[in-house]
């Protein structure tokens, strides 16, 4: 049996319950059904599970538009953002719509139906499913599930203690009164270290070169002022997200423009929590501030814990693991029981889909991003890629509320197919995710991504303020965006699903 939907999601973390709650919303009037390979909502939310696993977003831009989020901590643990998304699902009826356990495998479009044919894998018993849909949305991430990036370091087998990816954090680990070294010196490796530094004997950071850290207060006291005053939460939300995204905006764009100022900022007020204690050497990057994003720690733990020295903190290239531990480039050895190795995540685009035309394969890394959510020469199909210099959820909701704008348009015009097309000075060398960021991730996940555009709505700037207008009130048909229509029915044994 073949299961019909309007609108096919493929995920149900934040984009793709924002995405269901958007068509709901915006009143679009079509079915949907979302396809989950987990069990659970929630995505990244659900998957890592390290110690003091959180947000490194601020959760007034980083909750959705549409459902303010209450608390008053400036970050939120994982746990909590988990049942955020999930409470968001069940309040707008999502829930219902999803089957889970279900990993896509293949997505062709037939242009003589104007229609997506969506195969899936039950996981569980090795079955494959078939779906029709006019519409896909990929909101499957960026990154790989099944295994996070880790280097091949020399003498790896060598060691004696346990290696641990945060990835794949076994939930039983015990790490009380045992020596650790993290390796690495993103948000995950400055969240490990303070989260851990009770428990363990010690921790040892081990980075190869440094990021530009910021401390924020932990709460947030202009929404305690809030909560006092009984301002009523959406309103309070309103005002502290858009207090948020413009400061947030104001930083990027100060990095931007005056670097040195930037940087001068940035190390005084790490200085300010230090003291004179740890080496700002570890502390002062040698590329500008939001060249990689800015990793945040509430209320400076992470320089609490070196400060009292339940922490250290090294920067130096590893030359092999030992028995013990980390024999360094410069000769010192880190003794460790546990190494963690928080070396970041493997790009991959559209959860490992094989997206076909007509048969034909898309090369997706050759294709161009339009408002950085609709894909060159591939109809009927958005893939949701978050801000890298800002809330990923921010852009999601805009991408999510184009789509309904483009869905609503299509309805009352009785069109059944969306298209853009580039011309080759529409294509910049740069990929989705890259440009405004130069993060390891990035660079690796390069030949993987689509390109960005080079002008118009094509080009990508990563700012907010300009997406709004370009996704909320650009027109819709701009002469880029093409809209046709093809007659479809309902297919022998095609069930339709999800109204
Ligand atoms: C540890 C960590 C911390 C982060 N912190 C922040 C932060 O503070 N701020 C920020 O802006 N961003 C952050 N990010 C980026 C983060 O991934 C996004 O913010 C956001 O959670 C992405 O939501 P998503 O729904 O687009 O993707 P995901 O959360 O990755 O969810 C994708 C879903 O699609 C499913 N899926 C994938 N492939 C398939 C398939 N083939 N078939 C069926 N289902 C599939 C997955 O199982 C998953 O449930 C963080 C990322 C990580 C890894």
């Amino acid at each position: 049996m073949t299961r019909h939907v309007d609108v096919l999601i493929i995920g149900a973390g934040l984009s793709g319950i924002g995405t269901a709650c958007h068509l709901t919303r915006e009143q679009t009037g079509r079915t949907y059904a979302i396809l989950e390979r987990r069990e659970n909502i929630g995505g990244t939310w659900d998957l890592f599970k390290y110690p003091g696993i959180r947000s490194d977003s601020d959760m007034l831009t980083f909750g959705f538009g549409f459902r303010p989020w209450i608390g008053t901590k400036v970050l939120a643990d994982g746990a909590a953002i988990r049942d955020y998304v999930e409470d968001t699902a069940k309040e707008y009826g999502v829930t219902d719509h999803i089957t889970f356990g279900r990993k896509v495998v293949t997505a062709d479009f037939d242009r003589g139906t104007a229609r997506w044919t969506v195969r899936a894998v039950v996981e569980a018993t090795g079955e494959t499913e078939t779906w029709t849909a006019n519409f896909v949305v990929g909101a499957s991430g960026y990154y790989d599930y099944d295994k996070g990036y880790q280097p091949d370091f020399p003498g790896q087998e060598d060691f004696g203690g346990q290696i641990v990816h945060p990835q794949h954090w076994p939930e039983d680990l015990d790490y009380a009164g045992k020596k650790v070294a993290v390796i690495g010196s993103g948000a995950t490796a400055i969240t490990l270290i303070p989260s851990m530094a009770d428990t363990a004997a010690h921790v040892t950071m081990l980075q190869r070169s440094p990021t530009w850290i910021q401390a924020l207060p932990s709460d947030d006291p202009v929404a305690i002022g809030f909560k006092k005053s009984r301002v009523p939460d959406a309103v309070a939300y309103r005002i502290g997200r858009a207090r948020n995204i413009a400061l947030q905006r104001a930083s990027f764009q100060l990095s931007r423009t005056n670097p040195a100022l930037a940087k001068k900022l940035m190390l005084a007020q790490v200085r300010l929590q230090l003291g004179k204690k740890v080496d700002l050497r570890h502390f002062t990057p040698s590329y500008n501030p939001w060249d990689q994003r800015l990793c945040v720690v509430p209320n400076g733990d992470l320089f609490k814990v070196l400060k009292s020295g339940k922490a250290d903190i090294v920067t130096d290239r590893i030359a092999k693991f030992t028995e013990k531990g980390i024999l360094t480039e410069s000769g010192q050895e880190l003794e460790a029981d546990i190494i963690v190795t928080a070396t970041g995540l493997n790009v991959q685009m559209l959860g490992g889909i094989t997206l076909t035309i007509d048969g034909t394969p898309v090369k997706f890394n050759e294709t161009v991003a339009y408002k950085s959510v609709l894909y060159s020469d591939i109809p009927n199909f958005l893939m949701i890629i978050g801000y890298t210099n800002a809330s990923w959820t921010l852009k999601a909701d805009l991408a999510a509320a184009y789509l309904c704008r483009v869905l609503n348009i299509m309805r009352d015009r009785g069109y059944t197919t969306f298209e853009v097309h580039a011309n080759p000075e529409d294509i910049a060398d740069e990929s989705l995710m890259g440009g405004a960021l130069t993060s390891g991730y990035i660079q690796r996940g390069n030949d993987a991504m689509p390109r960005q555009g080079a002008r118009g709505a094509w080009k990508l700037v990563n700012n907010y303020y300009r997406d709004r207008t370009l996704m909320h009130k650009a027109p819709i048909e701009d002469g880029v965006l093409r809209f046709s229509k093809t007659v479809t029915t309902v297919q022998p044994g095609e069930r339709s699903v999800g109204a």
